[in-house]
């Protein structure tokens, strides 16, 4: 199979050969031919998959096929999560349209950053905007750009954006486009709250899914490796060293761990630096720019701060503390093994986290072994899993909720970590 198969014009498949995609990837391939008829869309699948050039490729086409117009009219609309993936995306749309005979004009809007440098950048229109919901509300206000000949509109990892609580903006945006468009929803997971906020929106969607729901790539090795918390800096030093490990993302729960951790191994000979919320937006694209230079083997980041970030050959993430949820479990873990390569994800469990990560496994339909390191071996056993009150064993509604032991155990979680917030 080959993109010029699947209807991609040779300008544009000749871009991705550039990028080094041979071949379409399944999503790639399933989702092609839908966006390239004009249908709605629901894509059911992670980052990794290659879900991002599965709507730019065939909405680039699109843009092709229209007649050129000056001042540049939004056609494309995309609204995703995070700076760092409207940055990201931005640049896909930049790359496999670069050789395009008009290439588009995409604009990347997101909050964290002065307002002007956009505004600028939107003088003389845009052929494609990719958004985060905020800015983009922000820019309209000004009068900055019309949505008003919207031809489509993409909802990118829709399930963050409203993780995030985006539900208002979005609702927002909605109402300012043409109600004749074609949407393009891509989501990793498909929960309640996200299937409320895919209905009204799509009209007749084709629904492709790559992996199911909340379950990642087969791809990626899963470990779990049982430590005492207070060695668990430690530990990761020893894995990285003993394994060679380059590109490794370590995951904490809070931005204080993510400076204390990322020191601790810098200071003993590792090249590793933090990235999280509390540093300007220029220092973190920087270091996301090291990373994937090379110049750094390890970044130590927070949930928040690691969304949507798409580092080839990520080899190893790491689990120092444990997601608040399983959702966020297949986020993390989806950082690594990306388009078809493998990839290695190693949770730290501990005594006080062991039924948090029960949980998450529960969720995933898999069982990891406990695995001990030779001389970093726990010495704390687990806590006994959360029990019903004597007598009330049995009674409906009694029982501790899978609710109340999510919240139990996220708060043995959170008890676990240091206090600053992510
Ligand atoms: P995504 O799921 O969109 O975040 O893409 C994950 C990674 O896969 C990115 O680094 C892409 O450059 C890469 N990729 C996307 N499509 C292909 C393809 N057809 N062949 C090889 N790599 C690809």
């Amino acid at each position: 199979m080959s993109f010029l198969s699947l209807g991609i014009s040779p300008a544009l498949a000749r871009a991705g050969e550039e990028l080094g995609f041979a071949e379409p990837t399944p999503i790639q391939t399933q989702a092609i031919p839908v966006v390239l008829r004009g249908a709605d869309l629901l894509g059911l699948a992670q980052t990794g998959s290659g879900k991002t050039a599965a709507f730019v490729l065939p909405v680039l086409e699109r843009l092709l096929a229209g007649a050129a117009h000056t001042p540049r009219r939004v056609r494309a609309l995309v609204l995703v999560p995070t700076r760092e993936l409207a940055a990201q995306v931005g640049e896909v749309f930049r790359s496999l349209g670069h050789l395009a005979p008009r290439p588009p004009k995409v604009a990347v809007l997101f909050g964290g950053v002065s307002v002007n440098p956009q505004m600028m950048g939107l003088r003389g229109g845009a052929d494609v905007v990719v958004a985060t919901p905020g800015r983009l509300l922000d820019l309209l206000e000004r009068n900055a750009l019309r949505l008003n000949q919207v031809e489509v509109l993409v909802l990118d990892e829709a399930d963050q954006l409203l993780d995030l609580g985006f539900a208002d903006e979005l609702a927002r945006v909605l109402a300012l486009l043409p109600a004749r468009r074609q949407n393009l929803f891509f989501s990793a997971t498909f929960p309640a709250a996200v299937q409320a906020l895919a209905e009204p929106l799509l009209h007749e969607p084709v629904r492709v899914e790559i992996s199911s729901p909340e379950t990642p790539v087969a791809a990626i090795a899963q470990r779990a490796i049982a430590v005492d918390p207070d060695r668990r800096t430690e530990l990761l030093r020893h894995l990285i060293k003993e394994g060679g490990w380059k590109r490794v993302l370590v995951f904490v729960a809070t931005r204080y761990a993510a400076d204390h951790v990322a020191w601790k191994l810098y200071k003993n000979g590792l090249f590793c630096t933090p990235l999280h919320g509390d540093m300007s937006q220029g220092k973190r694209t920087e270091v996301l720019e090291q990373f994937r230079e090379g110049r750094w083997d390890i970044v130590v980041t927070t949930d928040l701060a690691a969304r949507g970030i798409d580092i080839a050959d990520l080899s190893v993430v790491v689990n120092y503390d444990l997601p608040r949820s399983a959702v966020q479990y297949v986020h993390r873990i989806g950082r690594t093994g990306r388009a078809g390569k493998s990839g290695l994800a190693i949770s730290f469990i501990s005594a006080a986290t062991e039924a948090h990560f029960q949980l998450i496994e529960k969720r995933q339909h898999l069982v990891l072994p406990r695995e001990q390191v030779p001389g970093f071996e726990p010495t704390q056993a687990p806590l006994p899993p959360p029990l019903a009150a004597p007598g009330t064993g049995g009674i409906k509604g009694k029982r501790p909720s899978k609710k109340d032991k999510l919240r139990a155990a996220a708060a043995a979680v959170a008890d676990a970590a240091p206090t600053k917030a992510a």
